[in-house]
């Protein structure tokens, strides 16, 4: 089954809308499989964003995302990465359409309140990055059944 990684970042925590924003996916009918409150490292944040790393956003991206605590989590479903993205909205919250947890809360591109993995190959490798495999919890599919 198809599994991608989410993280609420230190803005999202900040704000209180940690509840709101996993209530999205749960009502949606995804599964969640990991979740842990976490202060990011230095390393971990530069790794995750490694693809960014020559751009001028880097540093402050990195600053902020280790500036307080984030929620990372891996939440699984039938083609939940792409839906993920299509529920998290544009990189740009001024731009991101309204009913899209960015477009509805978010206010500048540098505090976008969530992260979320943008392709299969990126959220296999994400979600090795941030847990092990004994953080993860696989349930058993006649838990829901309502979903088969
Ligand atoms: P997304 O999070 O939508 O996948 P990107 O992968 O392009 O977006 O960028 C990663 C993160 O870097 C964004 O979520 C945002 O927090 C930050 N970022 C991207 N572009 C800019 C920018 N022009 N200025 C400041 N921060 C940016
Ligand atoms: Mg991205």
């Amino acid at each position: 089954m198809e599994r991608t990684f989410l993280a609420i970042k230190p803005d999202g925590v900040q704000r209180g809308l940690v509840g709101e924003i996993v209530r999205r996916f749960e009502t949606k009918g995804f599964t969640l499989v990991g979740m842990k409150f976490m202060k990011v490292s230095k390393e971990l944040a530069e790794s995750h964003y490694d693809v960014h790393k020559e751009r001028p956003f880097f540093s402050s991206l990195v600053n902020f995302i280790t500036s307080g605590p984030i929620i990372a989590m891996v939440w699984e479903g039938e083609g939940v990465v792409a839906a993920a993205r299509k529920m998290i909205g544009a990189t740009n919250p001024l731009t991101a359409e309204p009913g899209t947890i960015r477009g509805d809360f978010g206010v500048n591109i540098g505090r976008n309140l969530i992260h979320g993995s943008d392709a299969i190959e990126t959220a296999q490798r994400e979600i090795s990055l941030w847990f092990s495999d004994e953080e993860l919890v696989t349930w058993e599919s006649q838990m829901k059944p309502w979903l088969q």
